[in-house]
């Protein structure tokens, strides 16, 4: 299929801030056209049950990501989901989004919500058994393993953080690093280490994760010795880095160190016309709320720049 079409704004990113972006822009009555490389709904989708979202008690990823696809859309705007972007060029007064198929979109304005992703293990079982007792959020998932036994895999200050608040719901916590000694702060290592709950597998990484449904169990093979062992075990959250998806980004919006956009208070980037949103902004805290806030903000930043545009 080959095609153009221009809107208003084109928002890149179907995950919550995206989506809400898409809900406040549509409902202003812009044109607007979300395009999303993966699942509708983002890293929400990886998660089975959603418990911290203000106004509904419990909900599963899926389902929350349908309710603001469907919301979006009931004010008027286009979801494209599943979509391989092949190029953008957002520096002009007319942005421009190329797709696979030679279709090529157009828009006044642009917000970029691409988000971002956990570093993963990489090993066998990790991707079937995501959100089913493996996690890599413990705000978000720590409490449904309230008395359980619990692996945390990393040795950096998140990983070492993350352990010890854990054992607000954990009954033990294994921390399994990879390395002899850990790269955190003094306080952070003395905090883990000094918590009676809190024990630790140095020179040992998880080879491989073993479950139907669920997680039951992980092979865990020490670096000093080479020997595996199997562990049956209720849940592992992996702390090894955070990767924002912005590579396509590069060389064209302001980015910090650590590949995240850098934005104004108003969500605006370098570029006029550009706003970004969610998980692939810089930012300390990295929720759904903080991502549905930035894609406001970016919505409402987005119209006002349209309106002055005309
Ligand atoms: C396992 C897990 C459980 C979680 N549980 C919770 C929870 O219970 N509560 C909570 O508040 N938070 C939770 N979070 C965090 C929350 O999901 C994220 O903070 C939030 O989804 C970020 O939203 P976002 O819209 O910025 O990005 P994302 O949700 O990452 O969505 C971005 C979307 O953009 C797409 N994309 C990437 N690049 C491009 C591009 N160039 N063009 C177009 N599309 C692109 C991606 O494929 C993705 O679909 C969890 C995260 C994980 C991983």
């Amino acid at each position: 299929m080959t095609g153009e079409a221009h809107f208003d704004t084109i928002v890149l990113g179907g995950g919550p801030a995206g989506l809400t972006a898409a809900i406040y822009l549509a409902r202003a009555k812009l044109k607007t056209l979300v395009i999303n490389e993966g699942t509708v709904g983002g890293q929400m989708i990886l998660t089975h049950e959603i418990a911290n979202y203000p106004g509904v008690e419990k909900t599963s990823g899926y389902a929350l990501s349908m309710t603001m696809k469907k919301q979006a859309e009931s004010f008027g705007a286009e979801v494209l989901a599943n979509k391989t972007v092949l190029s953008v060029d957002i520096e002009g007064d007319v942005k421009k989004v190329i797709l696979e198929g030679d279709v090529t979109y157009t828009a006044k304005s642009i917000i970029v919500a691409p988000g971002g992703r956990s570093r993963t293990l990489g090993v066998p079982g990790e991707d079937a058994l995501k959100g089913k007792g493996i996690s890599y959020c413990a705000t978000c998932d720590g409490d449904f393993f309230t008395d359980k036994e619990i692996i945390v895999v990393g040795g950096g200050n998140s990983a070492l953080e993350e352990a010890v608040s854990l054992t607000k719901y954990a009954k033990r916590v294994t921390v399994v690093h990879k390395l002899d000694h850990f790269e955190a702060h003094k306080h952070a290592v003395e905090e883990a280490k000094g918590h009676p709950r809190v024990d630790f597998m140095m020179e040992s990484v998880i080879t491989e994760f073993h479950g139907n449904d669920r997680l039951e169990s992980v092979d865990i093979k020490d670096l000093h010795t080479g020997n595996t062992l199997n562990r049956k075990i209720d849940g592992v959250f992996v702390f090894i880095g955070y990767v924002p998806n912005t590579e396509s980004f590069k060389g064209m919006l302001d980015l910090n160190q650590a590949g995240e956009i850098m934005v104004t208070e108003g969500m605006a980037t370098n570029i006029p016309g550009v706003f970004a949103a969610g998980d692939s902004t810089a930012k300390r805290f990295r929720q759904i709320t903080t991502a549905v806030a930035d894609g406001t903000i970016a919505a409402l930043s987005a119209a006002e720049y349209v309106e002055r545009s005309h």
